[in-house]
């Protein structure tokens, strides 16, 4: 397809009709259930939120609602209630154009816990670091929440959020999904192995190979 920019005058509708494409694959492998969870995703000069309180299901490209960085609906509609979050991710990492948001069983079951995920797997390292951080718990939508999870993602393209779910991030909307995929599959392992025992948790050292081979290599082959 090759569009030379976000800007293109059809490229907001790809965009567009690739966030409910994203919503309805997540809620079709149950990582979403209703209207819970939210995608954003980066524009030019603005973002496009799904909306508030719309089920996956019945998602259109046009309801996507567009929003500037100061938190001003351009267009019509209204937002996610977490969009709050979405602004200031895409506002304060130039590296990231999307923002999935999820409440996936074993993500959420262990952010319920307020528990970091440490490096059990090595693929702990496809979110960024040794860890996967774990908020405190904020009311969703408020600014604290966004505070608390900007610094969670800091140095990472993922987080728990505090008795309520997870974020993902990536360079775009095809990098943030694949993401929060890997991201409820590590909490299912995490949580799996949990009930065995307490897993081996890799050092620090042999984390920082699997990252360096990722940069080498590219992530999550293998
Ligand atoms: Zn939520």
């Amino acid at each position: 397809m090759g569009h030379p920019a976000a800007s293109a005058p059809d490229s907001q509708e790809i965009l567009r009709s690739a966030m409910v494409v994203g919503a309805q694959r997540l809620s079709a492998l149950g990582l979403n259930r209703g209207s819970s969870g939210n995608i954003g995703v980066r524009l030019a000069q603005s973002f496009l939120v799904t909306p508030s309180g719309i089920p996956a299901e019945e998602l259109m490209p046009q309801m996507m609602v567009e929003m500037d960085f100061s938190g001003t609906v351009l267009g019509s509609g209204k937002p996610s209630s977490e969009w709050r979050f979405h602004r200031d991710i895409l506002a304060a990492r130039a590296d990231i154009g999307a923002v999935v948001h999820t409440h996936s069983r074993y993500a959420t079951s262990l952010a319920c816990l307020q528990r970091d995920i440490p490096a059990f797997h090595y693929m702990i390292a496809a979110a960024g670091g040794d860890t996967i951080r774990c908020t405190p718990y904020a009311l969703f939508g408020t600014q604290e929440l966004s505070d608390l999870a900007l610094q969670a993602l800091s140095g990472r393209k993922a987080c728990l959020l505090g008795n309520h779910g997870m974020i993902a991030l990536g360079a775009d909307l095809k990098a943030a999904l694949a993401l929060t995929l890997e991201v409820e599959s590590l909490a299912q392992h995490y949580w799996t192995a949990l009930q065995l025992g307490e897993p081996n948790i890799l050092s620090k050292q042999q984390m920082q190979t699997v990252m360096e081979k990722f940069e080498t290599y590219g992530q999550g082959k293998g």
